[in-house]
């Protein structure tokens, strides 16, 4: 299938490893024009040079962090109208509830949150001006089933699906859509000191920490594996599409099933 997204452009957030990554590869792949954003220049300039080497030539790098108000002023100015706006810009950390203090709360939200939250901002309104447009927001199966151990990120992650579900709402009868996306455990860069911080044995081969994960942490999972970062992309680059215009404030899962609901 043609997703025809040749000549669109698609800024994605914390593009330079893990999710982010491959969503820049796959909408590469499908011809957009691509913009990543990343805190440093030679993580942003291997992440082009990867994604050159085995998709899209059209990606350029922004120099900024998303999580700050002066880096979604820096990404606003460099780029003033895209057509798809990924919010994949996250973190995530194991931590029990007392220990999670005030500035760990404040720090998540600004990055989980409001990175997308500004950005959406920015570039909603011409979206809607200009009648086509595409606002993803990263979220994560940790919004629906609440890790006990990850409450201030779970939080954050349902507070996407919200902010996702409201701005939806602001596009009705035009051709802009909102959706969430999300991913249950999935390989990335992140996810190997998270899952070694929340390990019996941290210092135990990869493959066994994963299996322990799924094991006790993530029992409900019907995977049983963490999911591949280009497994997630691949959704995101459909929703992303024209092809999936239907499909507006919808929550769509690529978590392997660990969330034990039907709707
Ligand atoms: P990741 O590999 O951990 O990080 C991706 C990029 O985020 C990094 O390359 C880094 O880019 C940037 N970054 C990291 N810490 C940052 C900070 N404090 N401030 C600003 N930028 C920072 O990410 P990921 O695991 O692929 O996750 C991507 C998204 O998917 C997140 O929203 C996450 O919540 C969601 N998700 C992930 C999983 C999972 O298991 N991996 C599961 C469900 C949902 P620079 O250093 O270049 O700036």
């Amino acid at each position: 299938m043609d997703l025809q997204l040749t000549g669109k452009t698609a800024l994605i957030t914390g593009g330079t490893a893990g999710i982010g990554l491959e969503i820049a590869r796959a909408l590469a792949g499908e011809g957009s024009r691509v913009v990543i954003t990343g805190r440093d220049r030679k993580k942003l300039d291997s992440a082009i040079a990867d994604i050159k080497a085995s998709a899209g030539a059209d990606i350029i790098g922004v120099l900024a962090d998303a999580s700050s108000v002066e880096g979604a002023a820096i990404i606003a100015k460099t780029e003033p109208s895209i057509d798809i706006l990924v919010n994949n810009l996250g973190i995530y950390e194991s931590k029990a509830f007392g220990d999670i203090t005030d500035a760990d709360w404040s720090h998540l939200f600004d990055v989980n949150v409001m990175s997308g939250v500004r950005l959406s901002r920015t570039y909603l309104p011409d979206m809607l001006e200009r009648n086509w447009g595409r606002i993803i927001f990263i979220s994560s199966e940790s919004g629906l089933a609440i890790p006990p151990d990850m409450i201030h990120y779970a939080t954050t992650k349902t507070a996407q699906l919200s902010i996702a579900r409201g701005l939806a709402q602001l596009t009705r009868g035009t051709n802009v859509t909102v959706n969430s996306v999300l991913p249950g455990p999935t390989r990335s860069e992140g996810i190997e000191t998270f899952l070694r911080s929340q390990a019996s044995d941290p210092s135990a081969p990869i493959k066994q920490i994963e299996a322990e994960f799924f094991a006790t942490a993530r029992s409900a999972s019907i995977l049983q594996r963490m999911v591949e970062a280009e497994e997630v992309a691949n959704l995101v680059a459909y929703i992303a599409s024209p092809r999936s215009s239907a499909t507006n404030g919808a929550a769509l899962h690529a978590e392997g099933g660990l969330v034990n609901t039907i709707a």
